[in-house]
């Protein structure tokens, strides 16, 4: 794979744009950001107003450890905001690396994609499996924007997440919400066994309710297994 600068990303700060020539026909961008020195690992906190946080822990005995930068969310946001501005989601899937029974997530793919104010629909989803194949990587889940709406997964949100938390038990939802002035980001995960139970017999389409759990625990909940860690350097591919 060959690799050289082309141009400083507009938007800049601390991330460095390059040309990575793939096997596919158009080249995709490729950043870098920069660590700092010595890591800060912090545990994703839930507020103490999150409705949910009196629950008991249903998924997080059993899950590895996950850790993300948070300046992935930062970076993303700022790749997102040209949708944003326009009232568009935007959506992008994360891989992880496993290593000493912990998930890194090192790589963030934005792939094609249509999308409207309430969805976001990957196209040439085969483009992120070859990325993700190449390095070996689990795909950890996905992150998208609710640029107008209010920070929650929505029922056509859990059920694309129900594809990836099969693949993945720790797999996770990032959901930003830049206009949500409550919570700007969540991430979030289908209860197990009881949301995954729920989407596993749903069949409907579209945006739909769904029916609470018959054992009284939510659908989904906020992850205890994800932690930041200020020192994970990752690379973003944006093939839109
Ligand atoms: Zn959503
Ligand atoms: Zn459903």
């Amino acid at each position: 794979m060959s690799l050289h600068t082309i141009s400083e990303w507009p938007c800049a700060g601390r991330v460095t744009a390059h040309a990575v020539t793939l096997s596919s026909p158009s080249p995709v961008l490729f950043l870098t950001a920069k660590a700092p020195q010595g890591a800060l690992v912090t545990h994703v906190s839930v507020a103490d107003s999150d409705k949910q946080s009196n629950t008991e822990p249903s998924v997080s005995n059993v899950l590895q450890d996950v850790h993300i930068s948070a300046q992935l969310m930062e970076d993303f946001l700022e790749l997102a905001k040209e949708n944003t501005d326009k009232d568009l989601e935007t959506c992008g899937v994360l891989g992880a690396f496993l290593e000493n029974g912990t998930f890194y997530v090192t790589t963030l793919i934005i792939p094609k994609q249509d999308s409207t104010s309430s969805s976001c629909q990957a196209l040439n989803e085969e483009d992120v499996f070859a990325i993700q194949n190449e390095r070996s990587l689990f795909p950890m889940g996905w992150i998208h924007t609710h640029p107008s709406q209010s920070c929650f997964m929505s029922s056509v949100d859990l059920h694309t997440h129900y594809s990836y938390q099969m693949m993945v038990p720790e797999a996770f939802a990032i959901v930003l919400a830049p206009t949500d002035s409550s919570r700007s980001y969540g991430i979030f995960q289908l209860t197990e066994p009881s949301g995954m139970s729920v989407l596993k017999e749903c069949q409907e389409t579209g945006f739909h309710p769904h029916k609470e759990p018959a054992d009284g625990s939510p659908i989904y909940e906020h992850c205890s297994h994800v932690y930041t860690n200020s020192n994970l350097r990752f690379e973003i591919f944006d093939l839109r």
